[in-house]
């Protein structure tokens, strides 16, 4: 039962969104109750462990980590500093016996590039890249009222130090296909599969239909990558501390079961039967959830935004500890594994493979590295189907992608592999509550560009959205953004 508090804010979901939003509110002086179905913050940043082995829950770089940068803004803003590193090579992606190297330094990479796929146009295509993508950081970091939902938010845009914005907007509608054509890379069989499973982990979508805009954030971002030392879950929980130094309140393992609308704000109901009074409510969950927890006209209005599932992504996870007794460290922490044959169950053609660091002894004890490898799938590979047939599909995918990582990692073919689990939509939609398991965001598509995507402002007085459903996106730095500017316009309605 409500305890006669009255809340500024609740926010529902301790996610990468939740958490900043929370604590970016907190800091601007609201009173702030932050409510997690799950028993720890994170959402698919979070963690799991098995005797002293830390495991991803899904993501595991870290990005946005420049000067200037929103991971970097925010981290300044809150005065923390997670223990990061920043990795070159930034990834290595192998296919067969091959190896390309992602070197930080752009030079380097367009030699790398040039010397491994041996075609014209690379240099003027990855120039291109790094060029949006330094704009657009820059254009984001000067701009908190994007995407525009109001007159005043487009005057806000209208500032000289805008202009050199103008040059990209062509970019939001124009898919990468049609740039690699204009620099001659579009036909060759490799390049194209090298960038289609760039983007499908970035932009979750294909060369055809990513619009080059934000593809070109995706395809730069291994230059920039950071390792977070013990997982995502670290730098989240360093948010959470601050939201409560600050003064906020988090409570866990209360899912939020209902949103009712009263005559100053909501009350929120919570799976034990707690109620709570509050102003205002920042959503983050995603879309797809809201209509279930709201009533009346909020559920027509969230009914008719859906982003279509179709087009959306479930994961299978593998993790597994590994015995690791040699001298050396492993080249990078992030890897990924072509596979042109496909994987059992699973849309991807190739897999991400994260390891931990020798000497990162929160995620794993000495002589031991914990492994995260996660691929594309759709739910309806797993639904509809006995119990005995998901679990044999779960096998049969998570043991096919184990041979295929004791190929290309020959050296760790031999050594013990513990605590081998598998994950599958169903378990993300446990875990984390999301409908049907569907994660990362809404791909981001030449016809369902950024300026299409919900605003996280709503019809709703005192009701926003954040999260990787609302702009701009995938990702714990896109879903950072939101947050930021979810929070920031909040603070300065007063
Ligand atoms: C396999 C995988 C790999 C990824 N790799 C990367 C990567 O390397 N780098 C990167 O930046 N991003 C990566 N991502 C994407 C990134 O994890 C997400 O975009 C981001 O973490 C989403 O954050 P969020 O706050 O929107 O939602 P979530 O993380 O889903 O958080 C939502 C939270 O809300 C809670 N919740 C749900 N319903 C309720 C309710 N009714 N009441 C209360 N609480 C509720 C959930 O338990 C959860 O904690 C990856 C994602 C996956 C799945």
């Amino acid at each position: 039962m409500t305890n006669g508090v009255i809340y500024d804010n609740i926010v529902v979901g301790a996610g990468y969104g939740g958490l900043v939003a929370a604590a970016l509110l907190a800091k601007g002086g609201q009173k702030v109750l932050l409510l997690e179905g799950h028993t720890v913050p994170g959402g698919c940043a979070s963690f799991y462990s098995r005797r002293g082995v830390i495991f991803d829950a899904g993501a595991t770089t870290l990005s946005g980590m420049a000067t200037g940068q929103p991971m970097q803004r925010l981290f300044s803003e809150l005065g923390i500093e997670p223990e990061v590193k920043k990795l070159d090579p930034g990834m290595i992606i192998i296919f067969g016996e091959r190896k390309l190297t992602r070197h930080a330094d752009l030079e380097k990479w367009i030699a790398e590039t040039e010397g491994f796929f041996k075609l014209p146009g690379l240099r003027e295509f990855w120039e291109l890249v790094h060029k949006i993508d330094r704009v657009g950081y820059e254009l984001i970091g000067k701009n908190d009222k994007l995407p525009p939902t109001s007159l005043g938010d487009l005057i806000s845009l209208a500032k000289p130090s805008n202009l050199k914005g103008l040059p990209l907007i062509p970019y939001l509608f124009r898919s990468v296909e049609a740039v690699l054509k204009k620099h001659g890379l579009a036909d060759d069989p490799l390049f194209r599969s090298f960038i289609d499973e760039q983007l499908l982990i970035t932009t979750q979508n294909t060369a055809d239909d990513a619009p080059f805009l934000t593809a070109a954030l995706g395809l730069a971002y291994p230059a920039e990558t950071y390792y977070p030392y013990g997982g995502l879950f670290f730098p989240a929980k360093e948010i959470e501390r601050k939201f409560k130094a600050f003064g906020g309140k988090a409570e866990y393992k209360k899912r939020v079961t209902g949103i009712s609308t009263i005559h100053d704000g909501y009350t929120v109901k919570t799976t034990d039967g707690s109620e709570y009074k509050t102003r205002g409510v920042v959503t983050n969950i995603p879309l797809w959830n809201i209509p279930e927890i709201v009533d009346g006209k909020m559920k027509a209005h969230f009914n008719s935004i859906l982003p279509k599932t179709e087009n959306a992504w479930g994961a299978f996870m593998v993790n597994f500890a590994v015995d690791h007794p040699f001298d050396e460290d492993i080249e990078t922490a992030y890897w990924q594994i072509h596979v042109p044959e496909g994987v059992p169950h699973c849309e991807s053609k190739s897999f991400f493979v994260t390891f931990s660091l020798a000497d990162d002894s929160r995620k794993a004890p000495a002589g031991m590295k914990s492994v995260t490898i996660s691929l594309h799938t759709k739910p309806e590979n797993w639904q509809g189907i006995t119990r005995e047939e998901y679990g044999r599909r779960k096998a049969e995918t998570g043991n096919f992608i184990i041979n295929k990582f004791n190929v290309a990692f020959p050296s760790l073919r031999e050594q013990k592999k513990s605590y081998i689990d598998f994950g599958t939509p169903q378990t993300f939609e446990r875990y984390t509550s999301r409908y049907q398991g569907l994660v990362g965001g809404v791909p981001h598509s030449v016809s369902n560009n950024l300026l299409k995507m919900s605003s996280g402002v709503t019809p709703f007085r005192n009701f926003y959205n954040t999260g990787d459903t609302v702009f701009p996106g995938q990702g714990t730095v896109a879903v950072t953004i939101g947050a930021m500017n979810i929070a920031k316009r909040i603070l300065d309605k007063g």
